[in-house]
């Protein structure tokens, strides 16, 4: 199951220190408790959430009864999760976990002082307890994030849009940010489909998403709008933010190579813009972007236009 990247030596110095009553261990949170009986305790604990967050900040806290520890990191890129809990250590351990072939993630413990074999040991033995609850928070994190997705262009669908707009307004009102929204759309995309195919359009779109998300510091903000078209919200943009923003977004776009049957593909997009105003909707604040795209469009395409 685990697989230790780094083993530090043991410091008979320090130990010998500790065993003394000189060592500068941080101070328990709970009274320490023996590894049979931690492991039973922590195997009933962890089972209680599907929060990845909350079942490592109970293991976290819990196995400091017996190993203390400066931090804990975890990462599992597959489903992009990084957590962090407490402050640096000089001294590492790291352990990757998986489950029959499934990767469950790294986890690194952290700490000023040296770990003991018997401490290395016993984290060792303390992991299997993360195994089925983090393989189950995993799985169903992977559950509800695809409901929120669109599988093609690994964007949000429009069930994520909904939300996040509604979440965004929310929030723009409560501290007074600026929020604008970009909707942006394929130039003659039809003509890309009728000359190379319908899969070949996939492609097409699958590298626009990918240049759109390149160009952005927060990829939880784009969204798959309808066939061709995606929208971008902007979090605390301006106005003019948002078009310096939706400029960078179509060069991006243009700049790609898209290539079908060997061919190279020009490729276009125009753009609408539109910044929250005072006490609008969502529906609102939507369709003023669409009507400045339909504009961008009328006017010859390949530009941005901004709503009135
Ligand atoms: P305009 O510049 O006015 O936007 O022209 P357009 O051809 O891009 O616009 P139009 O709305 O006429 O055509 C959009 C096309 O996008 C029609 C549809 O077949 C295609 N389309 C929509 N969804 C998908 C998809 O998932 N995959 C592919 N390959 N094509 C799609
Ligand atoms: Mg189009
Ligand atoms: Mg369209």
């Amino acid at each position: 199951m685990k697989s230790p990247s780094q083993t530090n030596a043991i410091d008979f110095d320090s130990a010998k220190l500790q065993r003394l009553g000189f060592g500068q261990q941080p101070p328990l949170l709970e009274r320490p408790v023996s590894l049979a009986q931690l492991r039973q305790e922590l195997g009933l604990q962890l089972q209680t959430s599907l929060e990845p967050q909350r079942i490592l900040g109970l293991f976290f806290r819990e196995i400091q009864r017996l190993v203390p520890l400066d931090a804990l990191n975890y990462e599992h890129q597959p489903s992009d999760l990084r957590l962090q809990f407490g402050q640096r250590g000089h001294h590492s351990i790291s352990y990757s976990l998986s489950h029959e072939g499934e990767r469950l993630g790294e986890l690194v413990f952290r700490r000023n002082q040296r770990f003991s074999d018997e401490e290395q040991g016993h984290l060792e033995s303390l992991l299997s307890a993360l195994l089925y609850p983090m393989r189950n928070a995993l799985l169903y994190r992977a559950a509800t994030q695809s409901a929120l997705r669109d599988p093609l262009t690994d964007t949000g669908n429009r069930i994520a849009m909904d939300q996040t707009l509604q979440r965004e307004i929310e929030m723009s009102r409560r501290h007074s940010h600026p929020l604008s929204l970009l909707m942006l759309d394929i130039d003659h995309f039809k003509q890309i489909n009728d000359t190379y195919g319908h899969s070949a359009g996939d492609e097409v779109l699958k590298a626009v998403a990918a240049s759109i998300k390149s160009q952005l510091r927060n990829v939880d903000m784009v969204f798959r709008f309808g066939g061709e078209e995606f929208m971008i919200l902007l979090s605390n943009t301006s106005r003019e933010a948002a078009a310096m923003v939706g400029e960078r977004l179509r060069f991006a776009a243009q700049a790609q190579d898209y290539v079908a049957e060997g061919k190279t593909i020009e490729l276009t997009v125009s753009l609408g813009c539109s910044t929250l105003l005072p006490g609008e909707s969502a529906e609102s604040l939507l369709r003023r972007a669409d009507s400045a795209l339909y504009v961008a469009k009328r006017e010859g395409r390949n530009r941005l236009t901004m709503a009135g």
